[in-house]
C-alpha cells in the first residue's frame, strides 16, 4: 500500500477514504476491472459513490500511475494495479488473454539522443504501447 500512498503524494492527490478504497479493491482483487466493475464492488462499502466519480478517481490513478489503463476485446475500458507506481516503466498488454505486465526497461535516453542529433530538436515525453503474446497464449 506504501508506494501508492507515496505515488498520490508525489502527484498531489490527497488520501481520501475512495481513492484508498479503489487502490484496496485492486490490490485484493488481483484482476482487471472496468468502471462498472469498482462501483458495483464499492457501492455497498461507499454508499455515496456514484460512478462519475468512479470515472475521475480510476483517471486519477492512472495519472498517478498508480493504475494501468487497457481496452479489452470489445474495446471497453480496464484497468489493472501497477506493480511499480512512481517508477518509469512501460506494460506489455497480450492481446489475447489482455494480461498487463511490467516491462522494466526503457531506451527513451537513446531515443532523445538520436532526435537531438537527427532533428537537433529536444524530444521530452514518450508514450510506449506494447502488445503481443504472452508466455502462455504465446
Ligand atoms: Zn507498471
Ligand atoms: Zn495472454
Ligand atoms: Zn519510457
Amino acid at each position: 500500500m506504501e508506494p501508492y500512498l507515496q505515488a498520490l503524494k508525489n502527484n498531489r492527490l490527497k488520501i481520501t477514504p475512495r481513492r484508498k478504497a479503489v487502490i484496496d479493491l485492486f490490490a485484493s482483487c488481483g484482476v482487471r476491472m472496468g468502471p462498472f466493475d469498482v462501483y458495483g464492488k464499492l457501492r455497498k462499502k461507499l454508499p455515496i459513490l456514484g460512478l462519475p466519480t468512479v470515472y475521475r478517481i480510476l483517471d486519477e490513478l492512472t495519472k498517478a500511475g498508480i493504475l494501468v489503463k487497457s481496452l479489452s476485446e470489445d474495446r471497453q475500458l480496464r484497468y489493472a494495479l501497477c506493480a511499480l507506481p512512481g517508477e518509469h516503466h512501460h506494460h506489455f498488454t497480450c492481446r489475447k488473454c489482455k494480461k498487463v505486465e511490467e516491462v522494466d526497461f526503457c531506451n527513451f535516453k537513446a531515443v532523445s539522443q538520436f532526435i537531438e542529433n537527427k532533428l537537433n530538436a529536444k524530444a521530452e515525453t514518450h508514450q510506449l504501447q506494447i502488445e503481443g503474446l504472452c508466455s502462455k497464449c504465446k
